[in-house]
């Protein structure tokens, strides 16, 4: 069987098996079978797989069409341009996050921010490509999964900024040192119902994904605890699900009557992003002065 052959026979089985993007999963998977890269599986559409080689491939087709998702199987998947190690202790990074970053970066510079903290970082995605565009900046990242944590220092550490990214285990907003001028959060926010209804948990982490009854539990407490962890004209950026901008912004109002509070659209225009933007102090037109849209 050639390269060619495998990618045509995966592709198919993963038609079949309704499993999306066939064509680019096919290619991650073989290349990971042969330990090659992109440019290498097209330079040699011809070239003969061993048997030993086919059977490993194969056996990751299996994987896959059970329905276990393919950066768990090659053990790491792309973000912002960037590829990050994960296991099945950490949520594996959408492209619909990027727009926290983006997010952040834009506000930071406009806006003098000094430091910075990610709460629930997972495999350390988001802290890390902060720290990369942002060297001044200090930058917190905390998860309460301890093996969540050891995948985040894995990626600091293969990104060059294990000394940039103070990682700290705990709760929430428990383990920070003390009010920080942004804080970005992609906490757990679909409702527990959802979770098992669509199988979500089968394969990733129930901690990073169950949000509770109403999916918002999590992000409730995080806003209500983060007006003493934030600095006087700080910033909350959190992703949010399908329907939660309303509710999000309603109790973000309730909390900080004064704030800065804005929804964002993904890419899909799903209501994606909440930002919080706490007044300066002294300042009575906060809320314009402070808009990042
Ligand atoms: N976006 C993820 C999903 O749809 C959920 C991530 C989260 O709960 N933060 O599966």
């Amino acid at each position: 069987m050639t390269v060619r052959e495998a990618l045509a026979r995966a592709q198919k089985a993963f038609v079949i098996g309704k499993v999306e993007d066939a064509r680019l999963e096919s290619e991650l998977l073989l290349r990971h079978a042969l330990r090659i890269d992109r440019v290498q599986l097209y330079q040699e559409p011809e070239r003969r797989l061993a048997s030993r080689e086919a059977a490993s491939f194969w056996r990751l087709v299996e994987r896959r069409l059970g329905g276990e998702p393919t950066a768990y199987i090659t053990g790491c998947r792309e973000f912002y341009g960037l590829s990050f190690s994960v296991d099945s202790n950490v949520l594996i990074p959408r492209p619909e996050s990027e727009l926290l970053v983006d997010t952040a970066l834009r506000i930071v510079r406009r806006c003098p921010v000094v430091s910075v903290a990610e709460i629930g970082t997972g495999c350390g995605a988001i802290a890390i490509i902060l720290a990369l565009n942002l060297p001044e900046v200090r930058i917190y990242a905390t998860d309460i999964s301890a093996p969540a944590l050891k995948m985040a220092r894995l990626n600091c550490r293969s990104h060059g900024v294990a000394d940039r990214i103070c990682l700290l285990a705990g709760d929430m907003l428990d383990p920070l040192p003390g009010p920080v001028d942004l804080i970005v959060a992609n906490l757990p926010y679909v409702p527990q119902r959802e979770v098992y209804r669509l199988g979500l948990a089968d394969f990733e982490p129930l901690l990073a994904l169950d949000g509770g009854c109403d999916g918002l539990e999590e992000i409730g407490r995080l806003c209500r605890d983060v007006g003493d962890r934030l600095h006087p004209g700080g910033f909350l950026l959190m992703e949010i699900g399908l329907g939660q901008g309303r509710a999000v912004t309603a109790l973000l109002r309730r909390l900080f009557p004064s704030a800065g509070i804005e929804v964002f659209p993904d890419l899909a225009g799903i209501d994606r992003m909440v930002v919080l933007s706490l007044d300066p102090v002294g300042s009575s037109n906060s809320r314009e002065m402070q808009r990042v849209a």
